[in-house]
């Protein structure tokens, strides 16, 4: 048949809605697809962009997994979660954080991806704001603005330890704003909140009633140096009934692909996020549950081995990139990122006669001349940093920054 008339040519071009106009594909799966497009064509390129653990999931998990199948649990399950898991996720906040919560104040989604979402889809209307520190992890702000919401952006720099300060809440706070959401320990600049960084903030928000908190405690596991990871609720019991408490089984038991993430909060906004979950995926995946039941209630002693390991790599991380000229490096508290600062090179040019004007341009240099992919701070909201992921191994990462070193020595 014919196509002829003008709204048959309209129907079939895609014409996107316009809650996504203003979100692109994510900068960093960008550059993991120019990195492996390099690497396909032979450049022995190096990805320091990855946001998993590259340890494998516990054999345990793995097994209970294999068992959950062979019983059958291969169906629909429980809107928002199996009551073995919510029991497992109960005891696991009771035990690591101290934090009561029963059944009905937790939920159990694809990811804690999906948790953000739900929630922002079932608390935001438009024009509501969100604030938000930065550096962030990206999808914070696309999924409020997904939601009709309004990010605000508050910049929060090296100097401050990359974390949001009491009088910085304060100002921001206005009628409209819905929820503040931290992140601890960060993604991407590894830092986190002690309990003396967090009871100024909670003053603030014991003052304003009608903002909710939203904390994303996903790298809890992945501390350094004695830190003592807190989650706000343990501290101020008072926030319990306006706070989302957030994590999942990705980072701490490297189960990224399992696509399991859990919050506890108030039931009336759980009741709400199963409203979403309902319409988006009926429930999270029978045997990834089933799975995350053994991540919980299994042997954790293996969790100190991971995390010596990661120390081990952020420690040389962080005194090889110190020790390059122009390049400054805060020694994280937790996570496996470093958001180290490129201030010093900015202005400087490359061999090719490119002048750096931004951090973007200095990742662009450090992938063509040094085939090392990393990610630009502009990614996260905060410039000119650049993001390194130092899940990887010890010998690729030592090279990579052998690579980056010698980069640095070739700007003028
Ligand atoms: N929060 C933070 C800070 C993250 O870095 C990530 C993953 N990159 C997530 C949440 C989402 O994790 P998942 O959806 O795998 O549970």
């Amino acid at each position: 048949m014919a196509i002829n008339t003008r709204s048959q040519i309209d129907a079939m071009s895609f014409r996107p809605a316009s809650r996504i106009a203003s979100i692109g594909v994510s900068k960093i799966l960008q550059i993991g697809a120019r990195a492996n497009a390099m690497k396909r064509e032979g450049f022995p390129v190096i990805i320091l962009g990855a946001g998993e653990p590259d340890f494998d999931t516990p054999d345990n998990v793995k097994e209970a997994a294999k068992a959950a199948i062979d019983r059958g649990e291969t169906k629909y399950t429980a809107l928002d979660g199996t009551p073995e898991l919510k029991k497992a996720i109960a005891a696991k906040f009771q035990r690591e954080n101290g934090v009561d919560y029963t059944l009905d104040e937790i939920t159990v989604a694809t990811g804690a991806k999906q948790i953000l979402f739900n929630a922002f889809m079932a608390s935001i209307d438009p024009g509501d704001e969100v604030i938000i520190p930065t550096p962030y992890w990206t999808s914070y702000s696309d999924i409020v603005e997904i939601c009709g919401g309004v990010p605000v952006l508050i910049p929060c720099d090296a100097e401050v330890g990359f974390r949001l300060r009491a009088d910085q809440l304060e100002k921001a706070i206005t009628p409209r704003t819905r929820w503040v959401l931290l992140n601890s320990p960060s993604n991407p600049s590894g830092a986190a909140y002690s309990e003396a960084d967090y009871r100024p903030l909670i003053e603030v928000l014991l003052h304003h009633r009608h903002v909710w908190l939203m904390v994303d405690d996903m790298y809890e596991h992945i501390v350094y140096d004695g830190f003592k990871f807190v989650t706000p609720v343990a501290i101020e019991p008072r926030l319990k009934e306006r706070t989302l408490t957030i994590n999942g089984v990705s980072k701490a038991y490297a189960m990224t692909g399992w696509r399991i993430g859990y919050a506890g909060g108030p039931k009336a906004l759980i009741k709400a996020m199963a409203v979403i979950q309902s319409q988006a995926t009926s429930c999270p995946c029978s045997v990834s549950q089933a799975a995350s039941v053994e991540a919980l209630n299994g042997p954790q002693d293996f969790l100190k081995g991971r995390q010596a390991s990661f120390k081990h790599r952020r420690d040389l991380v962080v005194s090889t990139l110190n020790a390059i000229p122009g390049i400054t490096c805060r020694a994280p508290e937790g996570a496996f990122y470093t958001f180290a600062g490129c201030g010093g090179v900015i202005g400087k040019t490359t061999p090719k006669g490119k002048r750096i004007e931004a951090d973007s341009d200095f990742t662009d240099y450090l992938l063509e001349d040094a085939h090392v992919a990393v990610v630009p701070g502009s990614a996260f909201g905060l410039s000119p940093y650049f993001r390194i992921s130092y899940a990887t191994s010890e010998t690729e990462l030592a090279e990579a920054l052998r690579r980056i070193s010698e980069a640095c020595s070739k700007l003028q």
